[in-house]
């Protein structure tokens, strides 16, 4: 059988998975699926973001990636507290402005910009991550139809990762630095985003944009600022469950013997503000100071831009159990939803730590487990659903019980979220503790 990987979780978490009847009366009372926010813990997120900067001695801003989930509640949360909000589409740059975050306070990357997203941009002072030598051209029409000045930055091509479809080469580095002299653009620095999760790979190209700063201000450009993007992990699950459930992993453990292209790392040993502090403490290759006395010493400020790891904790999933069928040593649980609202089964992989069962009031409650159990969806196609793998409960799962996935705000709630078969889209629900319980209201979006 399968081993558990259960999930980290925080202690208001752990209070309304065991006292299940909050979570029982929105299932109830909503009618399906829901996802349930926890504002505080985004807010404990950014200030550990920003505690990294400062005991580094680092002049650092963060901005909260938008595109990890969509509700207005975390957007709303960095606009008070003063974060940056990085947008990639008109939607995002209009509902992050109507949140509340200033127009300075946005930084717009994603590739190939439209006008109408170029023009808003400038006419808001948002800064802008130039993808692409047209790009740069575009953004310089836009601004000088408008008279205006936009800001800018150059996002540069990883160099350890040169299939990326993102960023300028060192040749289109070097001739869009030419084209920044001039009044329509102010060059305010460069940018990059790499996918994955290794520091020394960021700490490397990080120097090389502070480099490429000194390289434009020899051109009389302002290049005063670096962004090092996202990509900032999130530790799901211990490190012993997770070596334990790589070492043992067999085909039979999951329904169908259903095999996977790969694995999200669910557990990082460094992860979240701790992979700030540990970039920023890296030495770069070919120089001999860290990172933060790197920046320090070029008057250069640091820019991150986390999705999930601003994310971690920060909301759960919770689908109610609507049948329960035995197969051969296994049960199949379909639940009242699918996985489009669990959105890493759409990568070829699925979202392994461990749902939680938080069981409907019964007496049988006291038996002896495990009783594995993979987990379907209430719709027509064999593929869909939300747990191939057969998880071992340590309840018997019954109908009426709730199924709920553990730390989902980032990225797995609502990317590829529809309402497939006239399913609803599961509403968010922001949970809060005031005083001595928990309160919920609907969030701004589903209003
Ligand atoms: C997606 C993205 C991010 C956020 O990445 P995370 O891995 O969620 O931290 C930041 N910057 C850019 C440009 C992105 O595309």
């Amino acid at each position: 059988m399968t081993t558990a990987l259960p999930s980290h979780t925080t202690p208001e978490v752990r209070a309304l998975l065991d006292d299940g009847r909050l979570l029982h009366e929105l299932a109830h009372g909503l009618g399906g699926p829901f996802h349930a926010l926890f504002p505080e813990q985004f807010d404990a997120n950014a200030a550990a973001f920003r505690q990294a900067f400062t005991e580094a001695g680092v002049d650092g801003r963060v901005y909260y990636a938008k595109k990890a989930n969509k509700a207005a509640v975390f957007v709303e949360r960095a606009a008070v507290a003063g974060l940056g909000v990085d947008v990639a589409s008109h939607g995002e740059l209009r509902e992050a402005m109507a949140t509340g975050v200033q127009g300075a306070d946005l930084v717009v990357t994603g590739p190939a910009k439209s006008d109408e997203l170029l023009r808003v941009a400038a006419l808001q002072g948002a800064l802008v991550a130039v993808d692409a030598l047209d790009e740069l051209d575009r953004l310089q029409q836009v601004a000088r139809g408008l008279g205006r000045t936009a800001r800018a930055l150059l996002r540069a091509l990883p160099p350890g990762q040169p299939h990326s479809r993102f960023g300028l080469d060192c040749g289109e580095m070097a001739a869009a630095l030419d084209r920044c002299v001039g009044d329509a653009v102010e060059l305010e620095g460069f940018s990059f985003h790499l996918s994955g999760y290794d520091i020394q790979q960021r700490a490397d190209l990080a120097a090389e944009l502070v480099r490429l700063c000194r390289r434009a201000r020899a051109l009389g450009l302002r290049a005063d600022r670096i962004s090092v993007g996202g990509g900032f992990a999130v530790n799901y699950v211990d490190g012993e469950d997770w070596r334990r459930f790589e070492e043992s992993r067999r085909p039979e453990h999951f329904h169908a013997a259903k095999t996977f292209g790969g694995f999200y790392p669910y557990h990082s040993p460094v992860a979240g503000a701790d992979a700030l502090r540990a970039l920023l403490s890296t030495t770069p290759a070919g120089e001999d100071a860290d990172l933060a006395a790197l920046v320090r010493g070029a008057g250069v400020t640091l820019l991150v831009e986390p999705g999930r790891a601003l994310l971690d904790q920060a909301g759960f999933t919770v689908f109610r159990v609507q049948g329960v069928k035995e197969r051969d040593g296994y049960a199949i649980l379909t639940v009242d939803g699918s996985s489009l609202s669990l959105s890493e089964q759409w990568f070829d992989s699925e979202f392994l730590p461990d749902p939680v069962l938080v069981p409907d009031e019964r007496a049988d409650i006291a038996d002896a487990g495990p009783y594995p159990a993979c987990v379907g969806a209430a719709t027509c196609l064999e593929s869909d659903m939300p747990t191939w793998r057969k998880i071992p409960f340590p309840l018997r799962p019954a109908t009426g019980d709730l199924l709920v996935y553990l730390n989902t705000a980032g990225y797995q709630m609502d990317s590829n979220e529809s309402p497939f078969h006239d399913l609803p889209l599961p509403p968010k629900v922001v949970v809060e503790p005031i005083a001595d319980r928990f309160r919920w209201r609907l969030d701004r979006r589903h209003r």
